[in-house]
């Protein structure tokens, strides 16, 4: 059987496919049309989150039975085409997490120190020392907004760390986050007494600028604010607005409501604030992590038919 991998993946996940009989083509930043022409094939794509897979490319597929999505999002899959055509889609949920954990964390510290805008101005020949007396997290209050895979080792790290957490996650099992020391509250009382606010919840319709104009207005003033989810939960333009007013001391920013940015963005003029540009799975671990298990879960599906991940 025949596998195309479309996006760079890992040595070691190709591997685990060519170990176990298969034959593997990469053949990454084809465009849709070049596509096209060799799905027919392939009995199975694997793609990270630079290839869409369209409905062309899913039309063309005659012998296609699984995409596999190294990562979580599958934004870039027309899944209902998939599905209408008997094609499983899986990925790898909880694979990059920890990549994500550890940026937040870092940004926390950042906030803390304005590290970076220390180090931007010392690139600028200053020597700003008092302007950058900076604050300590410890004892401080982190608001955790969802508390599932990436949420809850934020807050087991930032606890250990000396941080009291107040969390709002309407689905989340009581007992598991009161037994870690996290006190589960309403939004509006997460908003109130948070010092740190971080974001780990889906995006998507629901979640559409949940933090917005009022929720600013509800929160301490020179509160700092991290979102590490998904662009959008977040509203920009009340987010700029509350950081004008002095509402917002700071905020990190790795995803956003168009990606990329676009460069006449007001957040990239505001030295309260910290982006990346999606960087939270893009760590080498990740990707290997990634890379190893959707080949080891494409490899049962197409010896065994177990299909495990389905999105
Ligand atoms: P998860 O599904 O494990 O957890 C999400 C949690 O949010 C769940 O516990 C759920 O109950 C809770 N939730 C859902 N809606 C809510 C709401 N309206 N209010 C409060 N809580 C709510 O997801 P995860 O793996 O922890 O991922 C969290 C976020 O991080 C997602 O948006 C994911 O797409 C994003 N993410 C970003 C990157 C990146 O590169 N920056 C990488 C991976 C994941």
């Amino acid at each position: 059987m025949k596998i195309l991998v479309s996006d760079s993946m890992s040595q070691k996940g190709i591997q685990i496919l060519k170990n176990a009989g298969f034959t593997v083509d990469v053949k990454t930043g084809l465009p849709e049309n070049e596509i096209v022409k060799i799905i027919s094939d392939y009995d199975a794509q694997i793609v990270r989150s630079a290839t869409k897979v369209t409905k062309n490319i899913i039309d063309a597929a005659t012998k296609l039975k699984v995409i596999g999505r190294a990562g979580e999002g599958v934004d870039n899959i027309d899944v209902s085409a998939a599905k209408s055509k008997g094609i499983i889609v899986m990925n790898t949920p909880g694979g990059n997490s920890h990549a994500v954990v550890e940026l937040t964390i870092g940004y926390l510290f950042a906030l803390a120190r304005n590290t970076f805008l220390a180090n931007k101005t010392m690139k600028e020949g200053k020597w700003e020392k008092k302007k950058f007396e900076g604050n300590e997290i410890k004892d401080k209050v982190l608001g955790v907004i969802g508390l599932g895979k990436i949420g809850f080792e934020v807050a087991t790290l930032a606890k250990a760390l000396g941080m009291k957490i107040k969390a709002y996650d309407p689905y989340i099992n009581k007992e598991k986050a009161t037994a870690a020391g996290f006190e589960l509250v309403t939004l509006d009382n997460l908003l109130a007494e948070s010092d740190y606010i971080t974001i780990h919840i889906p995006g998507g319709e629901k979640t559409k600028n949940l933090i917005n104009k009022d929720s600013f207005a509800k929160m301490k003033n020179g509160v700092r604010i991290i979102n590490c989810a998904r662009g959008g939960i977040v509203n920009e333009v009340d987010l700029i607005e509350a950081i004008k007013n002095k509402k917002v001391a700071g905020a990190a920013l790795d995803v956003f409501s168009k990606e990329p940015l676009p460069t006449d963005s007001e957040l990239l003029k505001l030295d309260e604030v910290i982006l990346s540009p999606h960087i939270g799975a893009s760590t080498h671990e990740a990707q290997e992590k990634v890379g190893i298990m959707i080949a080891e879960q494409i490899k049962e599906f197409l010896l065994t038919g177990k299909a495990i991940n389905v999105v």
